[in-house]
């Protein structure tokens, strides 16, 4: 492409990006006008039912006091209490935390687990803090969304910059000063805790192996073996990293991974338990003598058969999704494909397996640490990934029954699947008073 094509390219790519939430709400509407979800559904669930904001000081390691803006956005507590994670980045803002709420809503009525959704963060660059940055931080947060969480009311997880640490803070803040008296079952109020303090076997792992399940159900849909398939992985982190590892314990060749750091790849296979290692000790992915490293943007050509977009949302841009490679993406991440790339991937044939379906495997977990904490009980490993498992390939089946019966596309199947539960429980409920 010529510098002015490029221009151009990234000008319309800005711009597709511009709202998340309203990309949110045109996938919510497709499916509601092609399922004629009843009208007061849909006017509810238009707008998140609380929205919360709280501006608070942090001391930081040199003495300043700091200003943060923390979100949390209550999407819809119909089938059970809120639920989603917090965020940590610098381009954490309403607009985004109000899509990743609804999506919550929806990812959590597709698994059919009794939650509804939720979502937090504070803009922040949590990589420039110390660790005692990021415990002040993350405590004084908690503290001032006190009763606004709870383990009935509303139940965050990590997410993006957030990890097990965090989560261990914002319970023991909370249970120092809010719910001093449930120190067992009051753990439940956050998920993705570490093993030590409530947390799941299986938890760590769980979005990037519930990647694996989706990934092995279109592969037996499809009649390909895993073995044969040849996966493209964006993002490192917590949900790229697992799924690579497990995909290729699986039988899969993971051919190209990517993220903020560069790009490296390998046509007959990278060994991913190596890169993992090389990413620990380097902190980055280029530079691995496992695989040539590979132009940031180049790694959208890729030829492969799957495409794991597990970083952060509007990645592949219309653009991208022109040079796409893959006969499939499947959504590690949330809002990966811009509204205008999905629509180049339709016209493309490209199936999408939807970030709500594809990435569910965390909150599914998250909901099993919720009942291990409630009923004081420890899984095994085995137990959670098979009931993982379970829940995702139902979801997936569920999801391709309403394809092919409304003969549309799978994400506003998944949409159609989890607005049919809502839609009744409003039937059955009613609305107070
Ligand atoms: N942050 C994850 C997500 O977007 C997990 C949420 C949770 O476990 O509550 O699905």
């Amino acid at each position: 492409m010529s510098d002015t094509a490029l221009s151009r390219a990234a000008a319309a790519d800005a711009q597709e990006n511009s709202s998340l939430y309203e990309a949110a709400q045109m996938q919510f509407r497709r499916a509601a006008d092609l399922m004629g979800l009843d009208g007061s559904v849909r006017t509810i669930l238009e707008q998140p039912k609380n929205e919360i904001i709280v501006n608070f000081p942090v001391r930081m390691d040199d003495g300043r006091y700091e200003l943060f803006r923390g979100y949390r956005i209550q999407h819809s507590n119909i089938l059970g209490p809120f639920k989603g994670g917090i965020r940590f980045h610098p381009e954490v803002n309403l607009d985004e935390v109000k899509a990743l709420a609804a999506w919550m809503t929806f990812k959590c009525a597709l698994a059919g687990i009794p939650f509804g959704g939720g979502k937090g963060g504070i803009t922040c660059r949590p990589w420039t803090m110390s660790e005692e940055e990021q415990m002040r931080l993350t405590r004084r947060f908690t503290h001032a969304l006190g009763t606004n969480i709870g383990p009935d009311w509303d139940i965050p997880a990590p997410d993006v910059g957030t990890n097990a640490r965090h989560m261990v803070w914002m319970m023991d803040t909370y249970l120092n000063s809010v719910n001093a008296h449930d120190r067992n079952r009051g753990r439940a109020v956050v998920t993705g805790k570490t093993l030590t303090c409530g947390g799941s076997d299986g938890r760590e792992k769980a979005t990037g192996q519930g990647v694996c399940f989706a990934l092995e159900s279109w592969a037996k849909d499809r009649g390909h073996k895993l073995s044969e398939l040849k996966i493209a992985v964006q993002g490192f982190g917590n949900v790229g990293s697992h799924a690579a590892l497990i995909a290729a314990e699986m039988g899969a060749s993971i051919v190209a991974v990517q993220d903020h750091t560069g790009a490296t790849a390998n046509t007959d296979g990278l060994d991913v338990v190596a890169l993992f290692a090389h990413w620990k000790e380097t902190g980055s992915l280029p530079g691995f003598a496992g695989g040539d490293d590979l132009e940031p943007e180049s790694f959208w050509s890729t030829p492969c058969d799957v495409m794991i977009p597990a970083a952060i949302e509007n990645q592949i841009t219309k653009e991208r999704a022109s040079r796409l490679e893959a006969s499939v993406v499947i959504e590690g991440a949330n809002g990966p494909t811009t509204p205008r790339a999905e629509k180049m991937l339709m016209k493309r044939d490209i199936e999408v397996i939807p970030d709500i379906l594809a990435n569910a495997g965390g909150v599914i977990v998250s909901f099993f640490e919720w009942i291990q904490n409630r009923n004081c009980e420890q899984w095994e490993v085995e137990m959670v990934d098979r009931r993982l498992r379970r829940l995702l390939l139902r979801g997936y089946q569920q999801m391709k029954e309403q394809a092919r019966k409304l003969g549309t596309d799978n994400r506003t199947a998944a949409y159609v699947v989890a607005l049919a539960r809502i839609e009744s429980a409003y039937a059955e409920r009613g609305i107070f008073p």
